[in-house]
């Protein structure tokens, strides 16, 4: 599976919660980023490495120290569409881990907003 697939079936996941569901996308920083809130997030996450010292989901990694981002992991809850939460994977991670991985580590930082949330592609109803 390229990385480009691999965006493309996470960003179909969605989770059912109570209320609403998480949309979770996976955006890989090499890439261009056409929607304007995930670009946004993506500079807002950037611009607080310093402050908020970010850790690398998959090797905890941290951003302040010199890791590079390989990829983003952006949760939008359905319910407040603009309050996108990111995360990032490093560099390393994103080259080596296996698409498993990356999905378990997608998926822990799912589960600090929805705990016990599983990565669904249906749709919602
Ligand atoms: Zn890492």
């Amino acid at each position: 599976m390229s990385r480009a697939q691999r965006r493309a079936s996470l960003s179909a996941f969605k989770r059912e919660a109570a209320g609403g569901h998480l949309d979770v996308h996976l955006v890989p920083t090499d890439a261009p980023i056409n929607n304007p809130l995930l670009q946004r997030a993506a500079s807002h996450w950037r611009a607080g490495i310093a402050a908020l010292r970010p850790t690398c989901i998959g090797c905890k990694a941290k951003f302040a120290d010199g890791a590079q981002a390989g990829a983003f992991v952006m949760t939008i809850p359905s319910g407040a569409p603009t309050a996108v939460s990111v995360s990032a994977i490093c560099g390393d991670c994103w080259r080596d881990a296996t698409d498993k991985e990356v999905e378990a580590a997608a998926l822990r930082v799912v589960r600090r907003v929805l705990p016990g949330a599983t990565f669904d592609q249906e749709p919602p109803r």
